[in-house]
């Protein structure tokens, strides 16, 4: 049987980084849907030649062919394997679909990991994070500041907030979580597999939690 653990969590709960940092230390496979589109269309898999068929016209990938490329990701792995997901399911029609993938892929969805993080965190950690628009280094108010306020160690240039972490757009993020990802949660919860962690302290303090729990 291969394993399957679902990382869940807001934008800014850093999921993506607490499944990347342990998933190595566990000897399991840290799967972002970014990363598995990407593979399957660089190495042509049939979903992906057709994944990039939707994404070289501008448009994006139907489930239909995300689902595929989720079979044939559990195809190749062997028995015993382990996989974060991170980033997939998304909704809560995923996450049924996910079950039935699971099942013909001799695998089975163990457990699904949700990062709890408040929202009065979650707005500090997006709204903090600054930007140098001319060589691309990352800031954040509190957690990684610059030597001088608004200003690149780096390069001296002016730093900036990225469009995505405007007030505005960030409460769009959160707002668009709560619609489409909040009931996953209820999903997993209702299977009697849902593990939450808090996820307010640093990243190493989460990577320990979620380390513990799976
Ligand atoms: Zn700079």
């Amino acid at each position: 049987m291969k394993r399957i653990i679902v990382f869940l969590g807001a934008p800014g709960a850093g999921k993506g980084t607490a499944a990347a940092a342990v998933a190595p230390k566990v000897g399991a496979r840290h799967v972002s849907t970014g990363a598995m589109l990407r593979d399957a269309v660089a190495r042509g898999t049939p979903a992906g030649l057709e994944a990039k068929s939707y994404m070289d016209a501008g448009g994006l990938v139907p489930d239909a062919v995300l689902y595929r490329m989720v079979s044939e990701l559990l195809a190749g792995e062997k028995d015993g394997a382990t996989l974060f997901f991170d980033g997939f399911p998304r909704n809560e029609a995923q996450a049924a679909e996910l079950e039935s993938l699971a099942a013909a892929g001799g695998a089975k969805v163990e457990s699904a990991i949700l990062l709890d993080v408040s929202r009065e965190t979650l707005l500090a950690r997006l709204g903090g994070r600054r930007v140098c628009p001319k060589c691309g280094a990352g800031y954040h108010v509190q957690s990684l500041p610059p030597k001088k306020d608004g200003i690149c160690d780096a390069c001296g240039a002016q730093l900036t907030i990225r469009a995505d972490d405007q007030p505005a757009t960030i409460a769009h993020r959160l707002e668009v979580y709560e619609s489409a990802t909040a009931p996953v949660i209820g999903f997993y919860e209702k299977a009697g597999t849902l593990r939450r962690i808090d996820a307010s302290g640093s990243a190493s303090e989460v990577a320990a939690l979620v380390q513990a729990a799976v």
